[in-house]
């Protein structure tokens, strides 16, 4: 761990003194934030595969049983569990040294409450209501604030904080069953959820009030997901400035401090222990306005994306970063890509795309929701991934419905549970006289914006092809501007208004802006033309992934299993199984060369190689519908 004196640490801060707890008085909430999020209670999902993925993720919710999930809570506050506890991270020896029991409740929480929001389905809150309500009498009965379900309670939390060694990662854990929480109070507004909260964050307050500076930061070397941020929501709740000091001291100096000065020190390092930390100073920004979490956000943003990134959006392998360099060693992997570090580079796109909207954010964003997240759910089984590997010839691995319950679990319950957060966008132009619409993502779906009295369906196939059509089904009195992204992998975006003139934009990767009054009954259509196109190993000239549009395409190389042959307990040993011997083609040909010979085969999304593929041709898919069979990402390609 970096050390740095005090000197160093304010020099590199370049903001002045650190703000001291209780000194902060007036917090420009927001106001550097260029555009608002809608509600996901304002966005519907039309038919599509969107729309299917969060059925299949509601289906798996209901399955679920919160009494078996708070069986370790009631057991830590003194109280007689409702019914057995459930496996994998949960209970099993297996995974005790990690300390995540109870990680799976906080985020069922939170996507309980994420699928009330989107579907409006009561089942969804009576769930979030009753376990809010248990975790209210498990923090009465253990009468300190703190509510876990960790084996030996408080032990390794107080060892942690007191600088002895702890085993497993409490903080990590704790922070699901801060968010979820924070998501039952935000999204199902439970008064009791957030009573729960506020006198959790109160518990951590209290029991870190004692440590040093230098205490706090050595205490963050351990995995503490995103303690910052949860804790700024908390202080945006309460106002009590002892939140937001302690959403601030959750930020690791070690990591935000090379990242606030450009430097990319992250080789190593565990990813998705450090996503969470950028996600929070990201939104720390955006509350205090610091420079050097802006600065430290933005950086990462670009370096993860830009040189760390495989072509789905995710990156790592067996859950840490490498150097550029190394990525043709890793290609082999197959533990590559953890679903959970693409879950929260979507977090953290997503606010920096609200506070600078500009397209690369979407593109950014589209890739790996349609690849990644999308691509993470297996449509017969409704169950996820950890690992999305890249290994020439390996096969997607599911977790089991209750016998896994990995990082990715969760995180996966809460993915397919929101698609309606990033679609749309609203702000204000002109020094606030004109209201703007931003059309980020093509997916099916209905907008309610109520505060401009507007609604707009969009019906679209995409990605299938490559047109969407934007109705104003209602139109404000006012006008406004509508803002459609033209992604950069689109040569041109043409754009037609109620079937008649336009314009066509050739500015790739940016907004076309259509400024006028709309009335009902509007129409726009918007081509986007795909065509397939080669995208390098980061590192290599040789070996590159085909992507059409924004979707991956790979090889669908057989040796098929069945439906629930590929749901798997133990992500150690993912790798492991079903690993037979795949003979992996290669691409024969000048790589510029090679789209050409990509042809469609009259099946969605479905294509062939035409003489290229050795020893033979190659049948292409997208990433997200593949399941069930062997496949390949990257391809070798030799001249001739
Ligand atoms: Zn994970």
């Amino acid at each position: 761990m970096t050390t740095l004196t005090r000197r160093q640490l304010l020099g590199a801060l370049g903001a002045g003194p650190l703000i001291a707890a209780g000194q902060l008085s007036s917090p420009r909430t927001n106001a550097a934030v260029t555009l608002q999020p809608f509600s996901l209670t304002d966005v519907r999902l039309l038919d599509g595969p969107f729309l299917e993925a969060q059925q299949r993720d509601e289906d798996y919710l209901l399955k679920l049983e919160p009494d078996r999930m708070l069986h370790n809570f009631r057991v830590n506050a003194g109280l007689e569990p409702k019914a057995p506890v459930y496996g994998g991270w949960e209970s099993v020896k297996t995974w005790e040294d990690i300390r995540a029991h109870g990680h799976t409740l906080g985020h069922y929480l939170t996507a309980t409450a994420l699928m009330y929001a989107s579907t409006g389905h009561e089942e969804m809150k009576r769930r979030v209501d009753y376990i809010v309500s248990e975790l209210e009498q498990c923090q009465r009965a253990a009468n300190t604030g703190l509510v876990n379900a960790f084996p030996d309670n408080t032990a390794q939390i107080e060892n942690l904080v007191a600088g002895r060694r702890a085993t497993g990662v409490p903080w990590y854990t704790l922070h699901k069953i801060f968010a979820g929480l924070r998501d039952a109070h935000r999204w199902c507004g439970s008064t009791p959820a957030r009573r729960v909260l506020v006198k959790l964050a109160d518990w951590a307050v209290a029991t870190t009030k004692d440590l040093t500076g230098a205490q706090f930061e050595r205490m963050l070397a351990v995995e503490h997901g995103g303690m910052n941020e949860v804790m700024a929501d908390v202080y945006l709740l309460t106002r009590d400035p002892r939140h937001l000091a302690l959403a601030e001291r959750f930020c690791h100096k070690a990591v935000l401090i090379p990242l606030s000065e450009g430097r990319d020190a992250l080789d190593g390092l565990h990813s998705n222990t450090q996503i969470p930390k950028i996600v929070g100073f990201e939104h720390l920004y955006q509350i205090t306005g610091r420079p050097v979490y802006r600065a430290a956000a933005e950086f990462f943003w670009q370096t993860v994306t830009g040189t760390r990134s495989f072509a789905t959006g995710g990156n790592g392998d067996n859950e840490h970063f490498f150097p550029i360099a190394d990525f043709p060693a890793h290609l082999g992997s197959a533990k590559t890509m953890e679903t959970c570090c693409s879950h929260n580079m979507l977090r953290l796109t997503r606010l920096l795309f609200a506070r600078n909207p500009t397209a690369s954010f979407g593109d950014y964003y589209e890739r790996t929701l349609f690849n990644a997240i999308l691509g993470s759910q297996d449509s017969d089984t409704g169950m996820m991934t950890y690992f999305q590997s890249t290994r020439p010839g390996y096969i997607k691995v599911f977790c089991t419905p209750f016998d896994s319950f990995w990082c990715c679990t969760g995180s996966g319950m809460e993915n397919h549970a929101k698609y309606g957060d990033s679609i749309y966008f609203h702000g204000t132009a002109g020094g606030g006289r004109r209201h703007a619409l931003y059309v980020n993502l093509f997916i099916a779906s209905t907008l309610t914006w109520k505060d401009n009295d507007v609604v707009v369906r969009q019906t679209t196939a995409f990605p299938e092809t490559g047109h969407a059509r934007l109705e104003i089904v209602r139109a404000a009195a006012r006008p406004f501007d509508l803002h459609i992204r033209h992604p950069a992998w689109a040569a041109t975006a043409a754009v037609r208004i109620n079937g008649g003139g336009g314009e066509t934009s050739r500015a790739r990767g940016s907004f076309i802006s259509l400024r006028r009054g709309w009335k009902s009954g509007d129409v726009v259509d918007i081509e986007l033309p795909m065509a397939p196109r080669m995208e390098l190993l980061p590192g290599t000239t040789d070996t590159a992934a085909v992507v059409y549009g924004p979707i991956v395409l790979v090889g669908a190389l057989g040796h098929a299993v069945k439906p629930g042959e590929d749901l798997h307990v133990n992500e150690r040993t993912i790798g492991t199984t079903l690993n037979e011997p795949i003979e992996v083609p290669t691409l024969a040909g000048d790589l510029a060369d090679i789209p050409g010979k990509i042809r469609p085969t009259g099946e969605p999304l479905t294509f062939k190689t035409d003489g290229v593929g050795r020893p033979s041709d190659i049948t292409l898919v997208p990433y997200y519908r593949t399941a069930h069979q062997h496949y390949n990402m990257y391809w070798k390609v030799r001249r001739g």
